[in-house]
């Protein structure tokens, strides 16, 4: 049998746009609409982070979604949900809220703190098309529910969804088999990093800066770096310049229409149209 290579490269370096949500959150948006269809099954990825409580106090309140998965990910702050179904939970800092709103619900998401830092990430997975209108679910992981594993030394990984390093993560998923690490790695490790042949893929710097592949091409805090999807590769090698944070995130696409307005992401737009309608008529 061959050496498995790791071959993906860096195709694009993405720059997320600051932009306000919910009733005026600062955040980043990483993952924007224009690249649905490149990073099928993502829609959308936000990343919050300041310690101004102007940027975040307004929270999200009262708002619905259909069609998709939303897994928010806090590395600090406190966040608690509601919704219309009687669910609650807070999310605090290491802990991942995974949220399936299939059919639809109506929830807030609101901090529970006055001040100090807020960070974390909120990613918009979609269900595949016999799956939009199951029922909605969640699960509230905390910290401590999330596995680790270090494959070398140097190098922490918490494996939130999917699996890496024999380590199988906290969430699994059919059709899309989303694949979410959170990783670390001390200044001038080297890592292989396995990601599914299958799978579109990309990285998220949030702290130090990464050097991928064969031509070493650099990554920086702040951007996104979107992996070719290079036949048959094991997955991509990365160096860290300095000690580095960073999201690895994956999925299967689903290669199926894409047809959004707002928190309603459907196949058709007739589909979308009926969310809107289900909701004025308080059907969620
Ligand atoms: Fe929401």
């Amino acid at each position: 049998m061959s050496k498995p290579v790791f071959n993906r490269q860096l195709e694009r370096l993405v720059t997320g746009v600051a932009t306000q949500d919910g009733a005026g959150v600062s955040l980043v948006r990483v993952l924007t609409h224009d690249l649905q269809h490149r990073l099928d099954p993502f829609l959308m990825l936000d990343n919050f982070h300041s310690d101004k409580p102007e940027d975040y106090l307004a929270g999200f309140p009262d708002h619905p979604h259909r069609g998709f998965e939303t897994v928010t990910y806090m590395l600090a702050g406190r966040m608690r949900h509601r919704d219309n179904a009687g669910n609650e939970g807070l999310l605090q800092a290491g802990g991942v809220q995974w949220m399936t709103a299939g059919s639809g619900l109506v929830h807030s998401e609101l901090p529970e703190q006055e001040d100090g830092l807020m960070s974390g990430f909120q990613l918009w997975l979609n269900l595949a098309s016999g799956d939009k209108m199951i029922a909605p679910s969640y699960r509230d992981l905390q910290a401590d529910e999330i596995p680790q594993v270090s494959p070398q030394p140097g190098v922490k990984v918490k494996v939130i969804a999917g699996s890496a390093f024999d380590t199988d993560g906290a969430v699994q998923r059919p059709h899309t088999e989303p694949l979410y690490l959170d990783l670390q790695l001390e200044g001038g490790q080297q890592l292989d990093l396995p990601i599914p042949a299958s799978h579109n893929a990309f990285l998220y710097v949030y702290e130090g800066e990464l050097r991928i592949g064969e031509d070493g091409r650099a990554a920086p805090a702040g951007r996104m770096a979107i992996l070719s999807n290079t036949a048959d590769a094991a997955g991509v090698s990365v160096q860290a310049q300095g000690n580095s944070r960073f999201l690895l995130i994956a999925g299967r696409p689903l290669n199926e229409p894409i047809a959004q307005w707002g928190p309603f992401v459907m196949n058709t737009r007739e589909q979308v149209e009926q969310a809107m309608r289900d909701f004025q008529n308080g059907k969620f």
